[in-house]
């Protein structure tokens, strides 16, 4: 694609006004603006206009059958890109909205196939951040926006994510600082007889029963194993995947050290170099050739917000394969995290 430059607003409360106006425009004008979110930076454009939808296909080298999840900053705004909606959105809306929870929702004819993907439902989700909310408002139409990385690489978590990935490729990033959250939103389909997760997030799956009773999960993952499993890098099916090959082990913390330490034995008998992504604990135990420690082992919190950035991290180091440290619990943002390691291992 053609090099455009890439204009970079640093936000503050003296300008927060002025450069959401600027931005704005460009999305109003049918251009791509990354913006932070509270779960990861997103690629925006004006959700009701396809050209301006098809320029964050092509910038992020995103396959057109994969829907975009559509940002709002009313319930009026909803109520216009979607119809049908079930009583129990509403209760949602009231506990999550704005948060990371995506809900998916059938579609008004306004809405261009494009950003649905070709299909007749539509995610929606308002975010639970000034800077989105007030762009937003101020293009004065919904913006689709999925994380601002290339396809298939981890989401950005900073505005130095979205510049390795898309400088050059979108007309401009709103540096809000680093995002709250780290992982994305938890996607919601209401369209099914019984609410069913298709991806884990923000919101754990245990807070929206609290809110409507019996919720499936929908995601395809394997089963880990209960001694603690290697799942090795595979090369289909990879998501939020750094360059360097990823490693996941899952089990109980004892096991996962003693697993890490002997993987950490075989590869350097093989002359490889391996970089860890490692809870405190499990740091205490085991040292690689680099070592990322994110946080304490039930600290999911900051797991999450560590994640993407620690990947990033390790694949500009001199390492030729990234151990993560799967011994945490899988509730809440938990699971989202386990999701994307999951992922980013290779789910075979
Ligand atoms: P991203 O915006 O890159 O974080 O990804 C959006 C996620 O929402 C993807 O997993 C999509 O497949 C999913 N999604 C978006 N719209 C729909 C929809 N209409 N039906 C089902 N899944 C959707
Ligand atoms: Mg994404």
């Amino acid at each position: 694609m053609e090099a455009t430059k890439t204009q970079i607003f640093r936000i503050d409360h003296a300008n927060f006004g002025k450069t959401i106006r600027m931005a704005a425009r460009i999305i109003r004008e049918g251009g791509t603006v990354a913006f932070p979110t509270e779960t990861v930076y997103g690629l925006g454009a004006d959700a009701l206009n396809p050209d301006a939808v098809l320029k964050i296909l092509r910038a992020k080298g995103r396959p057109a059958d994969n829907p975009l999840i559509v940002h709002v900053s009313s319930r009026e705004q909803i109520c216009k890109i979607t119809e049908d909606i079930p009583e129990c959105a509403f209760g949602l809306m009231d506990a999550f909205m704005p948060g990371p929870l995506t809900l998916i929702l059938k579609r008004k004819a306004i809405v261009p196939g494009v950003t649905t993907g070709g299909l007749d439902t539509i995610a929606v989700r308002m975010p639970d951040h000034r800077v989105a909310l007030g762009l937003i408002r101020e293009s004065d139409t919904p913006i689709a926006a999925p994380s601002a990385n290339l396809s298939g690489r981890p989401s950005p978590t900073t505005a130095a994510h979205v510049m390795a990935d898309l400088a050059g490729r979108i007309d401009a990033v709103i540096d809000g600082g680093q995002v709250r959250i780290g992982v994305e939103s938890t996607v919601l389909d209401l369209t099914s007889d019984i609410p069913t997760v298709l991806r884990p997030g923000g919101v754990g799956i245990e807070e929206i029963r609290g809110c409507v009773g019996r919720v499936l999960a929908g995601y395809h993952e394997p089963i880990p194993d209960v001694g603690g499993v290697v799942r090795s890098p595979g090369m289909r099916y990879t998501h939020y995947a750094p360059e360097t090959a990823v490693v996941l082990i899952e089990g109980d913390p004892e096991s996962v050290a003693a697993r890490i330490s002997r993987l950490i034995a075989e590869y350097h008998k093989k002359g490889r170099r391996v970089g860890l992504l490692v809870t405190e604990e499990t740091a205490e135990q085991v040292s690689g050739d680099e070592d990322l420690v994110l946080c304490r082992r039930d600290d999911l919190e900051a797991y999450a917000r560590n994640l993407f950035g620690g990947l990033r991290y390790l694949d500009g180091r001199d390492v030729d394969v990234i151990v993560a440290d799967g011994s945490i619990k899988s509730e809440g943002v938990g699971a989202a995290v386990l999701n994307r390691l999951r992922r980013a291992a290779g789910d075979r």
